[in-house]
Formats: C-alpha cells, structure tokens, sequence
C-alpha cells in the first residue's frame, strides 16, 4: 500500500509525520505522495482540508486519517501518543471506509469564458467586493428569494461544524446527502425580506446564485479565497464525489460535537 503524510508543519507535527513515515516505511508501506492509497493528515482540521485540495483529483482512490496535534478535531481523530497503535492499524488491517458529501460549486461568467467548477469539504460562501451582497436565490430552478445583506455560506455536513455554525446553521450528520444555506447578516425590514433561516437541500436540489448587482466577488472554498470577475451565476449542490475516511474505530460524530463545543 502507498501512503503520505501531510504536516501543519509546526515543529510537533513535523517530529510526528518523521516518525509515522519510518514506521510505516519498517512495515514496508510504499512512500508515494503522488499517487498514495492513504493519506495521513497531521495537525488539525484545516491541515486536513489543506490534504483533501491536494488530492483531490483522486478522491476514489485515497483514504485519509487524521492525528491532531491541537485540540480536538473533526477530521482528526487520532492523538499524537496513539501513533504506534495507528501505524500497526494501517500496516496491518483492511480498513473500513467512510464517506462524507462533498459541496460542488460552479461559477459561470458573463462573458462567455470557461465555467469554473471547485470541490468543497467545508463550505464555500460569497461576499460582495466592496458593496451590500444582493443576489437572486434559485432553489431548484425557482426563484426563492432576493437576499440582501454580506454574504451567504453553503456548506457541507461535515462542514456545519466549522463556518456555518458560526452563523447560526444547523449541525448536520455527515451521513446525511445534504447541503446548507446560511445567511449572514440579512437586510430584514418592510421593504427587503429573506427567509432568515438556514436552509437544507437534498442531493437532487441545486442552488443557483444570480447577480443582481455587480458581478465581482470574493468567493471561498474552504481555505481558498479567490476574487471572481464578471460573474454570471454560481450554483451549488452534493457533489458526485465523496471524501472517503480509512476507519480503525468507532468515531461517532455526536461525541466528537460535544467533546468539542461542550465537554471541558
Ligand atoms: P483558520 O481560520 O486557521 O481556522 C479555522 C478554524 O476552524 C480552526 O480552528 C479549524 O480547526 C476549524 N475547523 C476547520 N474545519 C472544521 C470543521 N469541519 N468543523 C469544526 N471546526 C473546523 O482557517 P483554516 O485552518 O484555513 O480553515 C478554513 C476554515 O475556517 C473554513 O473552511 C471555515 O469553515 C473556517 N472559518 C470559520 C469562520 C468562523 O467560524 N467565523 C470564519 C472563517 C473561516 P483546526 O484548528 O483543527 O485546524
């Protein structure tokens, strides 16, 4: 089996993936950061999104684990004295995969050039450049309403954790083929109205964002950030690709919820 390591690279996380890889190499793992069937991800949440924009032209033939070094995290599971135990795992069992939704995002412009199409772990949002955000929301090719305020977030289950919590969405289980709409700070009064609260769309349901004025924007995808020129549309819906975790355990998502955002 190939594998890799990915590192926050902090001085911690460094000394860990040195570690796991000569393990790993003892074990006779094959070393290939270019084609591996396991990704190991060592830091944090976002050292794992940083993995999954990697190797994410090869998502159905990858696994990824992940070991944090800081607290807690959603995608990283495995604490930094658990490596013996983790390699072994790796070097000996057939694992059980998992997979979780992915967010696809397509922008399409204005003047005709080339759409552009991303893969979401988290969420991806839109905010106006230097304006008010005011755009059209299409759910499943009906107009739903006319949103005025500084941006909106559509996120993935596992992502509800991360950004879309902070604006007040919903946690939703990764098993779940779903995405979710938040707002953030909505225009609300006579004369402008949205719905105000999160959506969630199935699989089968798109979401199409239609300028209504300007056509610049600040467009995320998980940690990217990137300015969009001329925008004609954006539309989001469950992506046919899967992030897929190699599984040792029991991971159950409620306690990784209340161990971070409850449990002390
Ligand atoms: P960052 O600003 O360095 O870190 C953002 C924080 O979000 C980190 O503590 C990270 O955990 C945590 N996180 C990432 N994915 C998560 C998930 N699925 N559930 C719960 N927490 C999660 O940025 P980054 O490391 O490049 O990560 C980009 C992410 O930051 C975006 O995808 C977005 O979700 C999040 N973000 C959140 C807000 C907000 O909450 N107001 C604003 C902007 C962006 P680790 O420390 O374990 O890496």
């Amino acid at each position: 089996m190939n594998f890799a390591i990915t590192s926050k690279g902090d001085s911690k996380s460094n000394t860990l993936m040195h570690k796991m890889r000569s393990y790993l190499l003892d074990f006779k793992l094959v070393y290939d950061e270019d084609n591996p069937d396991i990704v190991i991800s060592v830091g944090g949440d976002g050292t794992l999104l940083y993995a999954f924009h990697r190797y994410k032209s090869r998502l159905h033939k990858t696994a990824f684990v992940g070991v944090h070094t800081g607290h807690l995290g959603f995608y990283a599971d495995w604490l930094p004295d658990e490596i013996e135990k983790l390699v072994i795992a790796i070097a000996k069992t057939p694992f059980q995969v998992v997979e979780y939704p992915l967010l696809e995002v397509i922008i399409r412009y204005s003047h005709g050039g080339k759409e552009n199409r991303y893969l979401a772990l988290n969420e991806s949002t839109v905010k106006s450049v230097d304006a008010t955000l005011v755009m059209d929301v299409e759910i499943r090719g009906q107009h739903f309403e006319r949103f005025r305020g500084d941006g909106l977030c559509l996120s993935t289950p596992s992502g509800s954790t991360a950004y879309n919590k902070a604006l007040g969405g919903a946690i939703l289980h990764p098993s779940i083929q779903a995405i979710q709409l938040a707002e953030m700070a909505s225009i609300n009064n006579r004369v402008f109205r949205t719905v105000g609260s999160p959506l969630v769309l199935p699989a089968h349901h798109t979401c199409m964002l239609k300028p209504v004025n300007g056509a610049d924007f600040q467009i995320t995808v998980d940690h990217l950030t990137l300015l969009h020129k001329d925008v004609k549309s954006i539309q989001f819906r469950v992506a046919d690709e899967k992030i897929r975790f190699a599984r040792f355990r029991p991971f159950p998502f409620w306690k990784r919820v209340r161990d971070s955002f409850i449990s002390e």
